[in-house]
């Protein structure tokens, strides 16, 4: 692969990551099965190995976890708490017992094997055998105190016979029973389902009110004693048996394995006990059992080098091909779609699964009728793996695609291998683009989904994306719609109306600009701050900019050079719909104030105290007017007054103005 090439590949996937991550970690609503999250970032760092000029300190290669929540008061680890390695084959795992034997010099490796719980890591602190805290991952560094929450579960203990200070990490997760009846009350109220174990014990620990955490059944299960020598433990497994001495409930799923056979043979017993454990597991844990041996053994900055988390390979369940039919997107891009038998997959029902393109039913050979593998991990997305051949009865058919759109019925064009409808007054186009213009990422236009698009559509109302700010005209027709009352409308209309405010970056995401994806609407919007501005950029001035490669740069000049989109601009701007850079989106996680708590005094000569309060709230951190114990850090100009004496005397961090413009320097850098 090239290098230009490695370099755009690395930022599309750094793209999908970060987002993953967050709706993973922040929203504890994941959009992707964890097998496909793993592939993307095996990906990511196969590339980075590769060419290591593109590794950045900020990759989701380099970091643990998600963020640090503002609801949560937070604890800063005293020992990093980490992620896993993975192993996905019996090749990966002999690969990590050959390096470690090789740092050991030694012939064969004891470890302890343990099952993955499918939670949320969860540290206890303990002192005067009394429980003092317990914290969330966080980012690794700083976690949250969930404490309130945590001791709502009845097994974990409040008071120890140890009376020296100790940390116990483990995994808090929600038992099989306790997700399924959940889920079904929430389905009983209407509210949206946990995709999954994880996900739903993540989300309970999170809330604000532990009377929630007390009801939704969570429990524990505790796999590592972090200062394990200072209490006279210099073996993990016998570490965990002292555990279950103390009273934590650990797992007794485990197993002290001698040398690398025994670990395989685990993971095959593993692998089909799995199902019938009351809990979900997402793999197995193996940790090299001589905790003396850490310290040699290291760690990298993600995971311990000690140990690793075998990775089980995602469900597999047969179905039957249906049938295969065609949908049209915005851009005019025809995706086959598989209709299949409904089939019951890890606690959902699928009927439906994307087959992107033709290519990729010749490439597995597929046909109609046949019998299919589908894979699907936790929730969402199911994928056809492959046809049963031998399953074939002689009725089955192939796919032949069609050579004129279904929607509109004009021809369709092939354009490297995928095929188009490229009629600009396809309705199918036509409804997918004001479908994503309304979209969260895009204007953001609240209850303007799929199913009010294509009816307000479907009557006549909209034509294309200009025609939502002319909507009001019909009001008084959509009200004799069925299910259309005064307050629906109303409520639709200020939405539609507020939308007109929205900064540059989600409207130029919102226009479908080929190749402009959330990312580089952004790092448009910050250089050219204007629409107009930006479509009067040439193709030469665009790809001098860092994210922007040569097809983007073409495809955006492209764009604004086209009449129909001219007149789509010029009709939105007559709406009054914003066309500047409102600044509003540039949380960079990574930012070293992301999160932080900032308070201002004295007098700085760099920038206005409404300027550098506006600066710092955009990167994410919290701009107070008083100093407490809550404050993080204290920006002291010259001539500083009480608020610098109060910081000094609480212990907080004070940053003068060149250590400011060093950390914002970084983040411009
Ligand atoms: P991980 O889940 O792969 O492994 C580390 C964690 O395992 C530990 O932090 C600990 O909490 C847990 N664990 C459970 N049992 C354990 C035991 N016996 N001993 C030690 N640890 C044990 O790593 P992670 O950093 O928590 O999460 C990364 C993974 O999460 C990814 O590989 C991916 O599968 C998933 N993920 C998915 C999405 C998505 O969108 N689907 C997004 C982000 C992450």
């Amino acid at each position: 692969m090239e290098k230009e090439q490695a370099r755009l590949r690395i930022e599309e996937l750094t793209e999908k990551l970060d987002r993953w991550n967050y709706e993973y970690y922040v929203l504890d609503n994941p959009s992707v099965e964890d097998a496909e999250y793993d592939r993307v970032m095996a990906e990511l760092i196969m590339l980075e190995t590769e060419f290591p000029d593109f590794r950045y300190k900020t990759s989701p290669s380099q970091r643990v976890g998600g963020a640090v929540l503002d609801a949560f008061e937070k604890i800063p680890h005293k020992r990093l708490m980490l992620s896993l390695g993975n192993a996905f084959n019996e090749e990966d795992i002999r690969d990590f017992d050959r390096k470690i034997r090789m740092i050991l010099h030694k012939s064969s490796v004891t470890y302890t094997g343990e099952v993955k719980i499918d939670g949320l890591g969860i540290s206890l602190l303990y002192d005067q055998g009394v429980l003092q805290h317990c914290v969330t991952r966080g980012d690794g560094n700083v976690g949250e105190d969930v404490t309130s929450n945590i001791i709502t579960i009845p097994s974990v203990p409040l008071k120890v016979s140890e009376k020296r200070p100790f940390e116990v990490r483990g995994e808090v997760y929600m038992p099989k029973a306790s997700l399924e009846r959940l889920n079904q009350i929430r389905e009983a109220n209407g509210e949206p389902l946990f995709a999954n174990a994880r996900n739903a014990a993540a989300g309970s620990v999170r809330q604000l009110d532990s009377s929630i955490a007390a009801k939704r059944g969570l429990d524990g299960f505790w796999y590592y004693l972090v200062n394990a020598r200072e209490l006279g433990q210099h073996i993990h497994s016998q570490a965990l048996d002292y555990l279950d001495e103390l009273g934590f409930r650990t797992n007794h799923e485990r197993r002290v394995l001698h040398g690398v056979e025994e670990v395989l043979d685990y993971i095959r017993e593993y692998t089909e006990k799995r199902e019938s454990l009351p809990y979900d597991i997402d793999g197995l844990v193996f940790k090299v059992d001589d905790i003396d041996a850490y310290d040699l053994l290291g760690y990298t900055a993600k995971t311990p080098k000690w140990a690793i988390a075998y990775k089980f390979p995602p469900l597999e369940v047969r179905t039957k091909l249906l049938d295969i039919f065609l949908t049209v997107g915005r851009t005019g891009r025809i995706t086959p779609n598989a209709v299949l038998e409904p089939v019951r997959v890890q606690g959902s029902l699928v009927q439906r699964a994307t087959l992107n393109n033709e290519e990729f039913i010749k490439e597995k050979g597929l046909m109609i009728g046949d019998t299919v593998v589908l894979r699907k991990a936790a929730d969402v997305i199911p994928e056809v793996v492959a046809p049963v051949k031998e399953k074939r009865t002689g009725e089955e058919r192939p796919f032949v695609m069609s050579e004129t759109c279904p929607e509109c019925g004009q021809p369709l064009t092939k354009v490297q291998g995928l095929h188009y409808c490229l009629n600009r007054e396809c309705p199918s186009r036509k409804i997918e683009s004001i479908i994503h213009f309304a979209s969260r990422d895009a204007m953001d236009i609240e209850g303007m989904g799929d199913k009010v698009v294509e009816e307000l559509f479907g009557e006549g109302f909209i034509h294309d994306i200009p025609d939502l700010y002319n909507l009001y005209n019909h009001a008084k027709r959509i009200q004799e719609l069925d299910g259309w009352g005064q307050k629906a409308i109303d409520n639709m209309l200020s939405a539609i109306e507020r939308s007109k405010g929205q900064s540059l970056e989600k409207l130029l995401f919102g226009l479908g600009i080929k190749e402009v994806g959330l990312k580089t609407a952004k790092v448009l919007s910050r250089r050219y701050k204007n629409l107009d501005a930006l479509a009067k950029a040439t193709e030469e001035e665009l790809i001098q900019i860092d994210d922007i490669g040569a097809i983007m740069a073409k495809s955006i000049v492209e764009y604004f050079a086209d009449e129909h989109h001219q007149n789509v601009i010029s009709r939105l701007r007559e709406a009054g719909v914003n066309f500047d850079y409102l600044g509003t989106d540039m949380i960079d996680t990574s930012s070293y104030f992301y999160g932080k708590t900032v308070v201002l005094t004295g007098t700085l000569t760099h920038y206005g105290r409404s300027e550098l309060t506006e600066l710092l709230e955009g990167i994410g951190a919290k701009v107070s007017s008083s100093v407490s114990k809550k404050t993080d850090c204290v920006i002291a100009g010259s001539e500083a007054g009480s608020k610098l004496d109060k910081a000094q005397a609480l212990g907080i961090q004070i940053m003068d103005e060149e250590e400011l413009l060093s950390h914002l320097g970084n983040l411009r850098g």
